[in-house]
């Protein structure tokens, strides 16, 4: 997993569609916002990132770099809500762009006291249920295709 700035563009679906920008791609060494988060983001950003609709397959596992012998967890479990970690990315429409997250940015907020950017927490937040009609026309909304 690459160190990116939040809100860097970057680069993953295919397209003519809105800018995509990235989201929670931490790496130790790279300084980042922490502070506290308000459990109602964590839980539904956790509930997006359950079973994320992935456009492709990435390649395998990346570790946690903050966890300095584990690697941090394949799994974070909260309240019901379980959270593969590492292996593939959320895609969270906004207004005008999408936001590309790593799932393992739920494992950085819950563990390394992240604080992502105000505006993709209001994205998560107004986020459609993830794989429902409404999220993919979100998606399309933005200018980006569907295959899978
Ligand atoms: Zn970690």
């Amino acid at each position: 997993m690459a160190f990116r700035q939040d809100l860097d563009p970057i680069s993953y679906l295919e397209g003519t569609g809105a800018a995509q920008v990235a989201v929670g791609w931490l790496e130790r060494g790279q300084p980042f916002p922490r502070g506290l988060v308000d459990e109602a983001f964590f839980m539904a950003l956790a509930r997006l990132c359950a079973a994320p609709w992935q456009p492709f397959v990435t390649a395998g596992r990346q570790p946690c770099t903050f966890c300095r012998f584990s690697g941090g967890p394949a799994l974070v479990s909260s309240k019901g809500v379980h959270v593969p970690i590492g292996a593939s990315n959320v895609f969270v429409p906004g207004a005008d762009r999408l936001y590309v997250a790593p799932t393992m940015v739920v494992h950085y907020i819950d563990a390394h006291e992240y604080v992502p950017p105000t505006e993709f927490q209001e994205a998560v937040l107004r986020c459609p249920e993830m794989k429902s009609m409404a999220y993919l026309k979100a998606i399309r909304a933005l200018g980006f295709s569907l295959r899978r």
